[in-house]
């Protein structure tokens, strides 16, 4: 199994070794996107199974069953721009092997299992993330079609470069019927599982943002002529900013039982030159936690810290919220049986939420789901260095057969 894992690893990532210094750049919708995914169709068949493509470009790789109820589980083989070869892959690869597994171990599912490889999850091409799963939920927001990217191309032309046809997009949504439960592998891009002494974890939810952009309106002048008493600077207004939401979120996450984290993550200067004093500073700030409530205090906690700078550095500070997504909670019972499978091989577990999006999140709005993450070496991911040992891509192996093979029923 190890030496497969490793072979197919290589060949799902269009490579002979994973050794690349500069990555794996396979954007959504793109051609090398396309091929990653014919190497799965490739590998599928081979093991068996019948592959389907969708109206969204997503790939379903069915295998038996004497129901129309399909047991899921897969992730995506798009990757940000030089990024790593095991985000999205690895659950991929771990699905296909899960299926191998339970393959030779003479198992014969009553329910169908499938294997899916979402197509453009990465946010990195389109600034719109999960296309593909969201069309399978039925929650792809059309609207986004002129969306393009930085070679001036929209989604609309990226989806049908690859052979679709957009306006038939939303025919890829599947009933709630047509699925039983939903179940991804992903690398846990974070060091919680190793910290905690575990092999694996067990996701309870997933963490989506609020963010919101702050825009500072204040009076550019000459630095060298405006009196220090005479300004309207927009960037020392900013400033205290930065540090407030850094502190208030350390203090909001310590109080409370979840935690929560927020970022000031851009920051833009007008007119950025250097002998005049800034007019204008906005800053993008990301707050993130599974608790909802807590997410919302930490932006009422902002907002009321700009109104407190505006009076006191004289400018006028406006708010816009740019996205506010309530937070995904998986199926708890799912993801009890998904935590039981893993420690009936002797796995340790770790129960934790994650920060980043996945496929997953669009999937648990219609279907019961789980995510389980694998470790990846000092929590390195969108980046060339990523690396999940094959011992851990193969107990995530062992793990997803284990508890395909429950679902599923024999
Ligand atoms: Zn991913």
């Amino acid at each position: 199994m190890k030496e497969w894992l490793s072979t197919t690893l290589e060949a799902l990532n269009l490579v002979e070794t994973m050794e690349q210094p500069d990555g794996f750049t396979r954007l959504g919708y793109s051609e090398e996107e396309t091929a990653s995914m014919s190497v799965f169709r490739d590998v599928a068949e081979t093991l068996g199974l019948s592959v389907r493509r969708d109206q969204a470009g997503n790939l379903f790789a069915r295998w038996g069953g004497k129901t129309d109820h399909v047991v899921m589980t897969g992730s995506h083989l798009d990757t940000v721009e030089n990024g790593g070869g095991y985000d999205g892959a690895a659950g991929v690869l771990c699905s296909l092997g899960a299926v191998k597994a339970l393959k030779e171990r003479g198992f014969k599912p009553h329910n169908p299992i499938e294997v899916v490889c979402f197509a453009s999850e990465e946010s990195a091409r389109f600034g719109v993330s999960t296309l593909g799963s969201k069309s399978v939920a039925g929650i792809l927001d059309k609207s986004v079609e002129n969306v393009r990217d930085r070679h001036g191309v929209s989604i609309k032309d990226a989806v049908e470069s690859t052979g679709l046809d957009w306006s038939s997009i939303e025919e890829a949504e599947r009933t709630k019927d047509e699925i039983l439960s939903f179940i991804e592998l992903h690398i846990e891009q974070g060091t919680q599982i190793e910290d905690h002494g575990a092999q694996f974890g067990i996701v309870r939810g997933v963490a989506c943002p609020i963010r919101l952009k702050v825009k500072v309106e204040g009076m550019a002048g000459h630095t060298g002529t405006t009196p220090m008493g005479k300004r309207k600077d927009a960037l020392v207004a900013l400033a205290p900013l930065i540090t407030f939401v850094s502190q208030e979120a350390e203090k909001l996450s310590n109080q409370s039982q979840k935690p929560l984290v927020a970022t000031v993550s851009t920051m833009n200067v007008k007119p950025n030159v250097m002998n005049v004093v800034p007019g204008q500073a906005e800053a993008g700030i990301d707050i993130r936690s599974v608790d909802d409530a807590l997410k919302r205090s930490m932006a009422d906690k902002i907002i009321e810290k700009c109104r407190s700078l505006e009076n006191e550095f004289n400018v006028t500070i406006n708010i816009e919220t740019l996205v506010d997504n309530p937070s995904i909670l998986l199926d708890e019972e799912l993801t009890a049986r998904v935590k039981r499978a893993g420690e009936s091989l002797g796995y340790k577990t770790f129960e934790m939420d994650s920060g980043a999006g996945h496929d997953v999140m669009n999937m648990a709005v219609k279907w019961p789901s789980a995510l389980v993450f694998i470790p990846c070496e000092k929590g390195i991911s969108h980046h060339p260095k990523e690396y999940s040992s094959l011992e851990d891509l193969h107990a995530g192996v062992e793990i997803l057969a284990e508890v395909l093979q429950q679902e599923a029923g024999e």
